[in-house]
């Protein structure tokens, strides 16, 4: 928290709007359009609760086919399941990470084939970076499917002077705990069709028909944003650009500090930024193969580092070698499943200290120092 969102939530306790709708509400809405570039947006409960609206408003139903991304976290596909829907999911390129374009075309080929157009493609922008929107959206276009880009963890990152959260016919934003701003809980969809965004708040609110008493002709859900969290979610928007910044700084500091390893002999590989895109470096993170590290694999560091009490975490394991999307097709070969395997993802708080730096530097000399000796 920066201390600006304080001032927000007691103008929510002072004005009494604990609900889920009110001035913040619409006040945060305003400022994820104004700063994505969006035409229109709403405030949900969680990224998740708005990717499965999204996946409503796609008019994905049972026995419906969904592409998306294999390397990404569970939510960016678990919504595929609340509807019913077979998930079908795609490797990655090693550039990015992210959805790997040849195996897009590859499954939307072999998918028509058999007589199927999916209902929708999920691109993910892992850790900040942004996927190969431009080849996607041109595949997707030629299929006639919609993409709904999760930029869950891209919020502040930019792909050819269009930022993240207004690259896809429907976008999703997350503001959970974890991610580079927050409001505890909560999440957005956006978009450029206003009337499609109102639905969705229509379909967040229990689907209320105008009616004095409460009258229902569909499904609706729960999912708004309360006022409350959308006050914590103004005060956040206005150190965005310095949490990216703080991030950017982060990884800059790793990749400085990794120059030593490779005057050693090692060799460490970053998520490397393409031309014409910036990232707000959500995570910063490396690759280590063991076999062109002096034997260090990626376990041996995060141990090294759990030992000392920091916690670092392999890169997300892929869907489709998660049991329970076992069963799910799966296009492409083994980029993403090489991620996982010698992926790390480094301690990456916007508030780490130099102290923080020197301990997590300390750990790693010391595996580097023993190797050589
Ligand atoms: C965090 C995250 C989500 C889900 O957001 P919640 O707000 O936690 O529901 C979806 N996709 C990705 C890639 C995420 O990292």
């Amino acid at each position: 928290m920066s201390g600006r969102e304080e001032n927000y939530v007691k103008e929510a306790f002072d004005t009494n709007w604990i609900a889920p709708l009110g001035p913040h509400v619409n006040g945060f809405e305003a400022d994820l359009t104004t700063y994505t570039g969006a035409k229109a947006a709403a405030a949900l409960s969680s990224g998740t609760a708005a990717l499965h609206l999204a996946l409503i408003l796609a008019d994905v139903g049972p026995g419906d086919t969904v592409i998306c991304q294999s390397m990404t976290f569970a939510a960016s596909a678990n919504p595929i399941a609340y509807q019913g829907a077979e998930p079908v999911f795609i490797d990655s390129e090693t550039e990015t990470w992210n959805m790997d374009p040849q195996a897009l075309e590859d499954a939307l080929r072999e998918l028509d084939k058999k007589g199927k157009r999916p209902k929708a493609i999920i691109p993910v922008h892992l850790y900040g970076m942004p996927a190969k929107m431009t080849e996607i959206l041109e595949i997707a276009r030629s299929y006639e499917v919609p993409v709904i880009e999760d930029a869950a963890e891209a919020l502040g990152s930019y792909y050819r002077d269009q930022a993240c959260g207004a690259l896809g016919e429907l976008s999703i934003l997350s503001f959970n705990g974890n991610k580079i701003i927050t409001t505890s809980g909560g999440g957005a969809l956006l978009g450029n069709d206003e009337e499609l965004i109102q639905r969705a708040r229509f379909l967040a609110t229990q689907a209320r028909d105008p009616a004095p008493h409460y009258q229902h002709s569909q499904i609706g859900y729960n999912y708004r944003l309360s006022n409350v969290l959308a006050g914590i979610g103004r005060g956040q928007m206005e150190v965005l650009d310095k949490r990216v910044a703080q991030r950017r700084a982060n990884f800059e500091r790793y990749r400085s500090y990794f120059k030593n390893w490779e005057n050693a002999g090692f060799r460490v590989q970053f998520q490397e930024e393409p031309k014409e895109v910036y990232s707000n470096r959500w995570l910063s993170c490396i690759l280590l193969e063991s076999e062109q590290n002096h034997g260090v694999s990626r376990e041996a560091v995060r141990l090294a580092l759990e030992a000392e009490n920091i916690e670092a975490r392999p890169l997300w394991k892929p869907m489709h070698l998660q049991p329970v999307f076992k069963d799910a097709l799966y296009f492409g070969g083994h980029t993403a499943e090489n991620l996982f395997n010698t992926g790390l993802c480094l301690p990456s708080g916007s508030n780490l200290t130099e102290t923080d730096f020197d301990r997590i530097f300390a750990v790693l000399d010391q595996i580097a120092v023993s190797i050589k000796a």
